[in-house]
């Protein structure tokens, strides 16, 4: 039996972990919890069962409790609740499906409690990978990646032993709005943005996408998961989304990882590494595809990239605030308060304003999150 928690479980890579659970018959969820859907909470809740159900707010938290009150569930809340779901005793893995930098020390608490990680979580290596990855390392835990460009590089590396990479090749679908210009985007709406070609996600990692803010955070990620230097990190166009990266090795020889657009499968793979398990769906139908189409990104126009590349060269808290400005900017924007090339606006102000410290510590990062906040407020009034 694998006993996992789940943090964020409401979402949508927290209920594609739970469609992976309930096609096979050997995990036990021990914990899930969410921001504020206390509906669908409630439904899983009796679903798995588990030991210990989250909710953000503690206003929430008497409906929680009135629903489960025949079950034997404790109910927690606010970032204590989260602490607790990460360290508690019956879990093996934390599932980090929330999002936001919220996921961070939760993700932090479980590694210090000798937990595995599924990663889904950008946020926590973007900001805190200089942290992470020692503190992983020491505690001998493994970082299993959820996204699917990571699972796709850590799929083929796998038996790679000590090979050693020459490249990354993160793929990108490009986006809504790929091989659009400026002008175009200028008027762009919420609703334009959010209808990504191949992926359902949430909300905010849509936008992400629309932006290449997505493919930039994954860069970084990729950066701390397999230690590779960002100037050996590049980015392919993939439109089809059936490529889901590559690595090339230093004899030259490129591993690639393809299949139908399916997030259940990386996120069983991270739950069951290093074993592969039958898993229900499409198959890639090569006699239906026309070609394999690979373009370049166009960084000028889809700034988030370089701002990425820019954040990870100078190192130190510039990726959180890389990140904390987006976050906000994308709120902003998914709020129609701000336009969508203003969400590129936002992130460089954010960047050329910042004071940069070194080496962050959880605190520090914490408090770069804030003076962004902070930061925009005052550049929105
Ligand atoms: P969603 O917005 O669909 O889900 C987010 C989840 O986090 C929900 O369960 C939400 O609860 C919960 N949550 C939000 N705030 C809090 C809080 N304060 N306390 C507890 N729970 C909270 O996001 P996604 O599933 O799309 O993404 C999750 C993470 O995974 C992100 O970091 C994203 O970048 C990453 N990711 C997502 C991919 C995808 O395909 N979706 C692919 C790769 C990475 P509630 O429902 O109550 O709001
Ligand atoms: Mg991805």
């Amino acid at each position: 039996m694998k006993k996992i928690a789940i943090i964020g479980s409401t979402g949508s890579i927290g209920t594609q972990t739970l469609e992976v659970v309930r096609t096979n018959k050997d995990i036990q969820v021990t914990a899930i919890s969410a921001g504020s859907n206390v509906e669908l909470l409630i439904e899983q809740a009796k679903e798995f069962k588990p030991y210990i159900v989250g909710i953000w707010s503690e206003d929430k938290a008497s409906l929680l409790r009135e629903a489960l009150s025949e079950f034997d569930i404790r109910i927690v809340t606010g970032m204590e609740g989260l602490l607790e779901i990460a360290r508690m005793p019956e879990s093996e893995i934390l599932v980090t499906a929330i999002v936001g930098m919220i996921g961070i020390r939760p993700t932090i608490e479980a590694i210090k409690a000798g937990k595995d990680i599924a990663l889904a979580n950008k946020e926590t290596l973007v900001t805190a990978g200089h942290i992470i990855m020692p503190l992983a390392k020491k505690k001998g835990v493994s970082i299993l990646p959820v996204d699917s460009e990571h699972s796709a590089i850590f799929q083929c590396i796998h038996g790679e032993m000590n090979n050693k990479i020459s490249r990354l090749l993160v793929t990108a679908s490009g986006g809504p709005f790929r091989g659009k210009d400026r002008a175009y985007l200028e008027n762009v709406t919420v609703e334009d943005a959010l209808k990504h070609p191949n992926w359902a996600m949430g909300q905010k990692i849509t936008i992400d996408s629309a932006t290449l803010v997505n493919k930039g955070l994954e860069v970084i990620e990729a950066k701390w998961l397999f230690d590779i230097e960002p100037e050996n990190i590049e980015v392919v166009v993939q439109p089809q989304s059936i490529i889901h990266s590559m690595v090339e090795f230093e004899d030259g020889s490129i591993k690639a990882q393809l299949g139908t657009p399916d997030m259940k499968l990386p996120i069983q793979y991270a739950l069951y590494y290093p074993e592969r398990r039958y898993l229900p769906g499409d198959r890639l139908d090569f006699s239906a595809l026309s070609g394999i189409i690979i373009d370049t990104p166009d960084m000028d126009t889809f700034k988030g990239l370089s701002f990425a590349y820019r954040a990870i060269k100078t190192g130190g808290s510039m990726p959180t605030v890389f990140n904390a400005a987006n976050e906000k900017a994308v709120a902003l924007f998914l709020d129609r308060k701000i336009k969508f090339l203003q969400i590129y606006d936002i992130i460089d102000a954010c960047m050329k304003a910042h004071s940069l410290i070194q080496n962050p510590t959880l605190d520090e990062i914490l408090a770069t999150e804030q003076w962004v906040y902070s930061y925009i407020e005052d550049y929105m009034a």
